[in-house]
């Protein structure tokens, strides 16, 4: 009586080996719903794979995955300084995001020690440093003996053309503001403290991350990967709905939350998955653009009497839900001449996986 995602293991397990084979230094992101899978089963994955670190997206996600994955813990999500401190044994495994000059200040006073990255702005504009934010951050940086600087982050738009030129412009940003000097030994011969020497990227595909290691020899450049990584071969995953219920409905018969009645004969079915999975509140194909919504719209989000289309199937048919759906079942319209599955049957579901809470993950 389930909302469920089933995993063909072997292939899922051998595509996930695959990704990390091809992208040296990978660091598996594991926030949100964890891309469908829950973030502590793809922790546990992380384990299997042998990475050091993974990235979270909050610092709210990381008692979740911290049990259950040893290495290094990257939050995703800039601190600042609302955020509060770490318990002692979590505070040598974070690798703190830092994007404005008072947060270094701000971090380093609440934990000397802390591990860091200084997220750079790129073109996608969300946080971090520009180049003369940068260059104000290494001078604080410089102030903290014991600060920890792990390298600096970039998250790129989505791949649209290459992102080569905009990464190669941060980086000689990065390098102009001394960045890589912070980890030399300093003057009373205490090991350095880290510096320069890690480049975090995001969407950056296998040969653009090769022309990278090419051009800045010194550097290691680590790939975070959600997407790709953990939904990179659909074809091992199947989603499937349970038919909790089967009613045979005349022209007229009313039914449903709002008594409305049934425009032609056919079949109500109650199917298991509702809004609390994250089932009718996006558009299952992930292609939001306004002219994708348009087409959806007029290729039949309705039909000819009004009902929607459903992302459940019967025999490789998108269905209709006769209502929209409700909180952990939906309601759909079965015209006459179908073939009606019944009670316990499953069926198709295609689903937005960072958008949906499985009831059961079944994993072979
Ligand atoms: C979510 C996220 C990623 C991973 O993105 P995918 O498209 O799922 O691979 C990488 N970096 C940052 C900063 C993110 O927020």
């Amino acid at each position: 009586m389930a909302l469920t995602l089933t995993v063909d293991g072997d292939r899922w397990r051998s595509h996930l080996r695959g990704v990390a084979d091809a992208n040296p230094g990978l660091v598996p992101v594991v926030k949100g719903n964890g891309y469908g899978f829950t973030p502590g089963r793809l922790a546990r994955k992380s384990e299997w794979l042998g990475v050091d670190t993974i990235a979270v997206g909050t610092y709210e996600e990381l008692p979740g995955v911290a049990s259950r994955f040893g290495g290094s813990l990257l939050v995703l999500t800039p601190w600042r300084p609302f955020v509060a401190d770490l318990p002692p044994e979590l505070a040598g495994r974070v690798i703190h995001t830092v994007g404005r000059v008072e947060d270094v200040d701000a971090l380093l006073t609440r934990q000397p020690g802390a591990r860091l990255v200084l997220e750079l702005l790129t073109s996608m504009k969300r946080h971090g440093f520009t180049a003369r934010g940068l260059w104000d951050a290494a001078e604080h940086l410089r102030r903290h003996r014991s600060a920890r600087l792990e390298g600096v982050a970039l998250h790129l738009p989505l791949a649209q053309g290459s992102h080569l030129g905009e990464v190669r412009r941060l980086m000689n940003d990065a390098v102009g503001a001394g960045l890589q000097h912070l980890g030399q030994p300093g003057p009373d011969g205490q090991p350095g403290r880290g510096g320069l020497d890690t480049v975090w990227v995001s969407h950056l595909t296998a040969g653009e991350q090769a022309a990278l290691r090419t051009s800045y020899a010194d550097f290691t450049i680590r790939p975070r990967m959600g997407t790709d990584l953990w939904l990179g071969d659909r074809a091992a995953l199947t989603v499937t709905a349970t038919v909790l219920d089967v009613h045979e409905v005349e022209r007229g018969d009313s039914f449903g939350y709002r008594g409305r009645t049934v425009p032609k004969a056919g079949h109500l079915l109650v199917v298991s998955g509702g809004t609390a999975h994250g089932i009718g509140l996006e558009a299952p194909t992930g292609d939001s653009s306004i002219k994708a919504r348009a087409a959806t719209l007029a290729r039949g989000g309705l039909d000819a009497v009004g009902f929607v289309r459903s992302p459940f199937s019967i025999d490789d048919k998108q269905r209709l839900f006769a209502e929209p759906p409700h909180m952990q079942a939906s309601m759909l319209f079965l015209p006459s001449g179908a073939r009606v599955p019944t009670v316990g049957d499953e069926i198709d579901v295609r689903v937005r996986y960072t958008a949906t809470t499985f009831d059961r993950i079944v994993l072979s």
